[in-house]
């Protein structure tokens, strides 16, 4: 099946119009099905003083009293890209857009550039640019650079406890320069692992602020005519490393990962935050074989048990599915390593 293809109705079943109204930074109040807030498309006209727009996420569609315009998911997309609805052209360029973005099947066709010359990557802010994205971005591809110089003897992670292994084992490398100075680099690989790019961990905590995130991600980048993004909800962190396990524990951060894996839970991966986007339990399918299991191992708090009902939710009718729950405000790498073992080996 070629890459370009794309079948409108099946897709429009296949998005969660939630991911996508997130993905555009949609403001609604949640009321049942029927979600409703200012209208956010740029195309509105008139003010924006009072919740005229509203969105039934069950039925996937939309429409705003003040300007009039409604339509579906795929409509209401094209028209955030600033793009038309009634063009066929730019309609099916959002379509292949979306599919590429939340439908996780499609990751092992994705469109693959070929690397360009070298160059310093724009590291940005965790904020996805989303006036950056238009349609026709590729999404999570392959890096063609490293960096250089990293200092895999900075004592930040050893002094959390984490062995010289584990720092090895994940290339986590003290940043001196550039838009990754002071952090911890920690590269990222693709399924087939590829390395597509660098996330940030920020050493000096009290430096965190407004524009300067615990965690960097990747940005947006321009190599020969095409822009190149990072999507966190279509990536999954460690997935490379493993091979259909029967058993998967999901952690919301990169220290989870590392911390189980230093106590021998190997089967391991990050969603990168408290989320689980569509495509990410796609991605989460696709890896355990459909007798295995998954075990949902977010940190214990209100955002941790958000992103654990969105998992169970998406993955229960594939996949046999536990939450394994920690008391209030604890995160996986708060249980010593011989207690996790006992934790999860049970589960296991
Ligand atoms: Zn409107």
């Amino acid at each position: 099946m070629p890459h370009d293809w794309v079948n409108y109705k099946s897709l429009r079943a296949e998005l969660s119009f939630i991911d996508i109204l997130h993905h555009y930074g949609a403001e609604l109040k949640e009321r049942g099905e029927q979600w409703q807030g200012f209208c956010p498309l740029p195309t509105h006209q008139g003010k924006r003083n009072s919740p005229s727009f509203s969105a039934n996420v069950g039925k996937g569609i939309w429409q705003c009293f003040g300007c009039g315009a409604k339509g579906n998911v795929i409509e209401f997309a094209t028209r955030m890209e600033r793009l038309n609805p009634e063009n066929p052209d730019d309609f099916r360029r959002t379509a292949l857009l979306l599919q590429k973005m939340f439908v996780g099947k499609d990751g092992g066709e994705r469109e693959v550039p070929r690397p360009g010359p070298k160059e310093v990557t724009r590291e940005r802010s965790g904020q996805e640019d989303l006036d950056e994205e238009r349609p026709g971005s590729v999404v999570n591809a392959p890096l063609d650079f490293e960096l250089q110089r990293l200092d895999y003897d900075h004592p930040y992670l050893r002094e959390r406890g984490f062995t010289d292994e584990i720092i090895k084992t994940f290339g986590l490398g003290y940043c001196e320069r550039g838009l990754m100075k002071g952090r911890i680099a920690i590269p990222l690989h693709d399924a087939k692992g590829a390395l597509i790019g660098y996330a940030g961990r920020i050493v000096d905590e009290e430096a965190i602020g407004e524009n300067t995130p615990r965690y960097l991600f990747p940005g947006s980048r321009e190599r020969n005519g095409t822009r190149h993004v990072f999507r966190k909800s279509a990536f999954l962190y460690n997935g490379f490393r493993l091979e259909n396990p029967f058993q998967l524990v999901v952690v919301e951060s990169f220290t989870g990962v590392w911390w189980l894996t230093q106590a021998g839970i190997t089967n391991v991966v990050a969603l990168m935050g408290a989320s689980c986007s569509e495509a990410q339990a796609g991605l989460l399918r696709d890896l355990v074989p459909e007798d295995g299991s998954v075990w949902v191992f977010p940190d214990g708090d209100t955002a941790g048990k958000r992103m654990a009902e969105e998992a169970l939710v998406m993955l229960a009718p594939h996949r046999f599915v536990r939450w394994v729950k920690l008391p209030e405000d604890k995160q996986p790498t708060d249980v010593k390593l011989a207690e996790l073992h006992t934790l999860l080996t049970a589960l296991l």
